[in-house]
């Protein structure tokens, strides 16, 4: 027989292990304890594949950060340096309780210091300047990460698995859009290829930054808040994973937010698509664009709990657990604001719907949601109500000369609203779902302000005063008894 030479034999492994991106989310990371945990689930994992990590700041410090560049750009120093001290002490806090040996965690508090450093020094020019730029807020909203990722890396070390954090910056070339930022998937392939591959063939697991990324002219950049999952599909498919695993603080993606309906269920499988818009329609527990950078290679994704590891989790790939065509899943987004354009002079004026959404196009407002009553009288369309303000001020100076003549009367804006989401593959064939969702909330006096204009395959959505989205909610669960255990196909090991 003849003899396989040593470099072949090594190709061979490696094409042989199966690689898992997983992610841990800020409370899975939240204290020395959970970081201990998620190195533990890193080290076991990596006993039988090649495992990247994407971590997330500890929890609460990305929303620090943010009150400490704000703190800065409004002349607040003393308040700024107090919430970098407070994310300061809980890093070393975890440090201590987290690495026994003295000179490695020396070396880690260093850098610690370091990039807190950098942070203290970026929030005294903002308070300088008493001016904060989208680039300067992504640099300083990246720090939580920067400091997680090496305690993570080192926490894995320890368990004699070697660990070693890269900075995304170097792995994630996205455009210069600061805040929001979109990856660029070639060029990014090529750097995740020539960084990452040579640690996994090696046996190392890298542990890379989430949130992050950087333009191609090497300044930071951010994807958007809670966008770290967001970074572990982009990293899957630009390595071509095997499979991607969000660990985070619920069993997976369940049938409404638990901490709305307490008898939510863990849903074993479902579609890209379904997950895809729970996660539109507000279901935090993805970022809206995670599935996106995944789905053309049907590279599956899992969610699992952190803190119940053997429990299975949801998985989320190209067919999703074959449903009876209903309601699968439900969700809520309160964060949001209706803004209608009207009046009956608006009649007579053809171009305002193409006024209206070129002026939220031009100020990159996320349109959630759009109705138009038949008599055209009001466009009413709902957007996160971080965007509202600078969306009314904008349509009002585009429809200014209108306004003046009475052609259109009002541009308003409600804040105290919710668009609740009913999720489900082919809803459109279900005969009556709309009909026992809205006579369902009939019952229950929920006054229904707007109704999804057009009709998806995947939802009903529709809009409701915020006092009555969790009632909404509660009711539609029941309705649909979305409570009751679904039949489980799904093993207890991760698979494709
Ligand atoms: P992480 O810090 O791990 O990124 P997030 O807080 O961003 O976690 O997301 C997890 C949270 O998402 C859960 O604690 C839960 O409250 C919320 N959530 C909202 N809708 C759902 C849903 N349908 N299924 C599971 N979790 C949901
Ligand atoms: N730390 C970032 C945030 O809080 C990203 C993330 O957690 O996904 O938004
Ligand atoms: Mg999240």
């Amino acid at each position: 027989m003849c003899q396989i030479p040593a470099g072949m034999t090594r190709l061979i492994q490696n094409m042989k292990s199966k690689l898992a991106v997983m992610k841990f989310g800020g409370t899975s990371v939240g204290d020395a304890g959970c970081i201990a945990r998620a190195a533990q689930i890193c080290a076991v994992a990596a006993r039988e594949r090649q495992v990247v990590a994407v971590v997330s700041a500890m929890s609460g410090v990305t929303n620090r950060l943010i009150e400490a560049a704000s703190l800065s750009e409004a002349g607040d120093s003393t308040k700024s340096s107090e919430l970098l001290a407070a994310i300061r002490t809980q890093h070393e806090t975890a440090l201590g309780a987290l690495i026994s040996d003295e000179p490695a965690r020396r070396k880690l508090l260093q850098r610690i210091e370091g990039i807190l450093g950098e942070a203290a020094r970026l929030c005294e020019g903002t308070a300088l300047l008493r001016e904060l730029t989208p680039r300067t807020l992504d640099l300083i909203s990246s720090v939580g990460e920067r400091l997680s990722a090496p305690m993570l890396a080192a926490a894995i070390s320890t368990l004699g698995v070697a660990g070693e954090s890269v900075d995304a910056t170097e792995l994630i070339v996205t455009d210069g859009f600061y805040g929001a930022a979109e990856p660029l998937m070639d060029l990014t392939s090529q750097r995740c290829e020539a960084r990452l591959r040579p640690l996994l063939q090696k046996g190392v697991v890298p542990v890379v930054t989430g949130f992050i990324g950087a333009s191609q002219e090497g300044a930071l950049t951010t994807l958007g808040r809670g966008g770290s999952d967001y970074s572990a599909t982009v990293l899957s498919a630009a390595l071509m994973a095997d499979e991607a695993i969000i660990w985070t603080d619920v069993d997976g993606v369940l049938t409404a937010d638990p901490h709305l309906v307490p008898e939510a269920r863990t849903i074993p499988e479902i579609s890209y698509r379904e997950a895809a818009e729970l996660a539109y329609f507000g279901a935090k527990v993805l970022h809206p664009k995670t599935l996106r950078a995944v789905m053309p290679y049907e590279i599956p994704v899992w969610i699992r709990n952190s803190f119940a590891p053997e429990k299975p989790g949801t998985k989320i790939g190209a067919k999703g657990a074959s449903g009876n065509g209903g309601a699968k899943a439900l969700t809520a987004i309160r964060d949001v604001s209706l803004i209608a354009v009207g009046g009956p002079g608006i009649v007579g004026l053809t171009d305002v719907v193409g006024r209206t959404f070129s002026t939220t196009a031009k100020v990159r407002a996320n349109v959630l949601l759009i109705s138009q009553s038949s008599s055209q009288n009001d466009i009413c369309f709902i957007v996160a109500s971080a965007d509202a303000k600078r969306t009314v001020d904008a349509l009002r100076e585009q429809f200014a000369q209108d306004l003046a003549h009475h052609k259109v009367e009002h541009i308003s804006l409600d804040p105290h609203i919710a668009i609740v989401a009913v999720v489900g593959e082919n809803m459109r064939g279900a005969v009556g779902m709309a009909g026992r969702t809205f006579s369902a909330l009939g019952r229950e006096s929920v006054n229904i302000i707007a109704i999804a204009q057009g009709s998806s395959e995947t939802n009903i959505s529709f809009v409701v005063e915020e006092k009555d989205m969790k009632r909404a909610v509660v009711t539609l669960h029941r309705e649909f008894g979305l409570g009751v255990a679904e039949v489980s196909q799904v093993g207890s090991v991760s698979r494709r």
